[in-house]
C-alpha cells in the first residue's frame, strides 16, 4: 500500500483545514437561519489540508476506467470516444445558464438547437418527428410504447395489449413493455440468429399492438427478412417500435424509417457524443412516424412561418414523461457532433464501426469460439474460448483483459450463449489498438493453456480485485465506517 492510499477520513488531524472564509460574513449568514434547522454538532467530515483533498480526489479518477484511459469495448453499449468541442460547446453561458422556466422570447436559440436537431435526427433515421423528452433509452422505449398504446386506443382498438420482442432482444426491452402494461410475447430466433420468421407468424393476431426488435440485432447481425416482418405486422393492424440504442452502425447507411418501423428511440449518450456509464446524464428522443406524431408526448417546439419557435402542446398527446423537455446540454453535444462531423464524414461512422468489429472477429475466431460465423455489424459474441478443456470462463477473460489496459466486453449478455462476450469497438479506435487488443486476447487464450491459474486469480493489477460480486449488488458498503 502506497501511502497516499490512506483513505481521506484516515488522514484527518482535528483542526486541520483547507480553506479560509471571510471573518464576519459567515456568522451573518448563520444567524439568519432558523434555529431549529441548525446543527447542533459539526458534520462528521475529515479535517484535512488542500493538498491531501486535491491528492485524494486525483487518486481516486485514476482508479477509475473510461474511455478517456483506453479501449472501452463493451458490446451494446457503443463507448466511443466522444470529441471534447462537443462539452465546450454544451459549457457556453447561453446554453448552460438558463432556466426552464425562463419566456420563450429569451431562449429562441436554445428553442433552435430542439428544431435543428430534430431536423437533423429525422434525416439520419427517416423518422417525421421527435420528442426529446425522455432521459435513456429505456424511458425513450417507455415513451414510444405509450405513443402505441395510445395510438390503438384513439383507434378505439381496445384489444391490442400483447408486445412481440425477440429472446435475443435488450432486457428493457421486455421490461418496458411490462411497465407500460403490456403483454409481452416472445419470438424465437433462428440458429443463424435472426428473427424466425414461421414462429413469428404464429404469433400474429389482432391482439398484437405491436413488435419491438432491433436491427442490427443483439448479435450484432442484420434482419435480413425485415421488409417481410414489417409488412406482416402492418398486415395485422400492429405497429413497429424500432430500438435504436444501437444506431452507430446504420449511421448514413439505412434507416429505420425505411425499413418500415413507425416509433424508434435513439440513445444519445451512445450514439451521439455523450460521455456515460455510471448512469447519466442521458437522453433517449423518441422518433415516430407522421400518422403518430399527434400522439408524442408534451411539451413540443414548433417553429411558426416568421422562424420564431415556439413550446406547444397536443390534445392528444400521450401525457408527459419528464418535466422541462429533457437533458438540454445532452441534446446540445448532439448537435454540435453532428454538426461538426456534416454530412459526409457522418456516414462514414457506420461502416467503420463496422470494419472494426469485423476486424477484430476475423483475428480471433480460431481461438474463441464464434457460434454464429457472419459477417457482424457493429459487434459480435464469442461463446467463450474455442478450447473448452482449461475450464476457463468468459469472466476469467474479461478480468484478465483489465490486467492489460484494456476494458472488459460485455460478458453473459446476450443470454443466447453460456460464455457470451460481445465486443463493439466502435469507429473511434485506430488499427493499432485494435492490434494490440488483439494481441492481448491471443495472449490470454494461451495463459488459459499454459497458467490457467493466472486468468483464474485475476486481475492483479486493479486497486480492486475479484470483488464477490452478489454481496456486492446485495449488500454494497458505501460509506467509509472505519
Ligand atoms: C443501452 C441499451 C438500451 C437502454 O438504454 P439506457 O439509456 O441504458 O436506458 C436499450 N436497448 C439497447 C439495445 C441498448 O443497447
Amino acid at each position: 500500500m502506497k501511502y497516499y492510499d490512506k483513505l481521506i477520513f484516515e488522514l484527518s488531524k482535528p483542526g486541520r483545514k483547507g480553506y479560509s472564509l471571510p471573518a464576519g460574513k459567515w456568522t451573518a449568514t448563520l444567524s439568519s437561519i432558523p434555529e431549529n434547522l441548525l446543527r447542533s454538532e459539526p458534520a462528521p467530515l475529515p479535517e484535512v489540508s488542500e493538498p491531501d483533498v486535491v491528492r485524494h480526489y486525483t487518486n481516486l479518477s485514476g482508479m477509475n476506467f473510461g474511455v478517456d484511459n483506453g479501449f472501452y469495448p463493451l458490446g451494446s453499449c457503443t463507448m466511443k470516444y466522444n470529441p471534447k468541442i462537443n462539452e465546450e460547446v454544451a459549457s457556453l453561458p447561453g446554453f448552460a445558464s438558463v432556466h426552464p422556466l425562463q419566456p420563450e422570447s429569451t431562449v429562441q436559440g436554445c428553442l433552435q438547437v430542439y428544431h435543428e436537431l430534430e431536423k437533423a435526427l429525422s434525416a439520419v433515421t427517416g423518422m417525421a418527428t421527435f420528442t426529446f423528452n425522455p432521459f435513456a433509452g429505456a424511458h425513450g422505449e417507455l415513451t414510444g410504447l405509450m405513443v402505441m398504446r395510445r395510438y390503438h386506443l384513439d383507434r378505439n382498438d381496445l384489444k391490442r395489449t400483447k408486445v412481440i420482442v425477440p429472446d435475443s432482444a435488450h432486457g428493457t426491452n421486455p421490461a418496458s413493455a411490462a411497465v407500460c402494461g403490456l403483454q409481452v410475447v416472445q419470438v424465437k430466433s433462428t440458429p443463424e440468429g435472426l428473427i424466425d420468421v414461421e414462429d413469428l407468424k404464429s404469433r400474429l393476431d389482432d391482439t398484437v399492438a405491436g413488435i419491438m426488435m432491433t436491427n442490427p440485432n443483439t448479435l450484432g447481425l442484420f434482419e435480413t427478412e425485415i421488409r417481410e416482418i414489417a409488412e406482416l405486422v402492418h398486415g395485422c393492424g400492429g405497429l413497429l417500435y424500432y430500438d435504436g440504442a444501437n444506431m452507430n452502425p446504420l449511421l448514413g447507411k439505412v434507416r429505420p424509417g425505411d425499413m418500415g418501423f413507425d416509433i424508434m428511440h435513439l440513445n444519445l449518450h451512445k450514439t451521439f457524443s455523450t460521455p456515460h456509464g455510471g448512469g447519466g446524464p442521458g437522453a433517449g428522443p423518441v422518433g415516430v412516424s407522421e400518422r403518430l406524431a399527434e400522439y408524442l408526448p408534451d411539451p413540443k417546439v414548433t417553429a411558426d412561418a416568421d422562424g420564431v419557435y415556439h413550446i406547444s402542446c397536443s390534445s392528444h398527446a400521450a401525457g408527459r414523461v419528464s418535466g422541462f423537455m429533457g437533458n438540454f446540454s445532452v441534446l446540445v453535444k448532439a448537435l454540435a457532433y453532428i454538426w461538426t462531423l456534416g454530412r459526409e464524414n457522418i456516414r462514414m461512422a457506420g461502416p467503420l464501426s463496422v470494419l472494426n468489429a469485423n476486424y477484430i472477429k476475423e483475428s480471433l475466431k480460431d481461438v474463441y469460439r464464434l457460434p454464429v460465423d457472419r459477417v457482424c455489424k457493429h459487434e459480435f459474441v464469442f461463446d467463450g474460448l474455442a478450447d473448452t478443456s482449461t475450464g476457463i470462463t468468459a469472466l476469467d477473460v474479461a478480468k484478465r483483459l483489465l490486467d492489460y489496459g484494456f476494458h472488459a466486453p460485455t460478458i453473459y449478455f446476450p443470454l443466447l450463449f453460456h460464455q457470451s462476450i460481445m465486443i463493439e469497438p466502435t469507429e473511434t479506435e485506430s488499427k493499432e489498438t485494435l492490434d494490440d487488443f488483439i494481441a492481448v486476447m491471443r495472449k490470454i487464450a494461451e495463459e488459459s493453456a499454459s497458467d490457467p491459474e493466472i486468468l483464474k486469480s485475476a486481475p492483479h493489477n486493479t486497486p480492486v480485485r475479484r470483488p464477490d460480486e452478489t454481496l456486492a449488488a446485495t449488500k454494497p458498503v458505501l460509506a467509509f465506517n472505519g
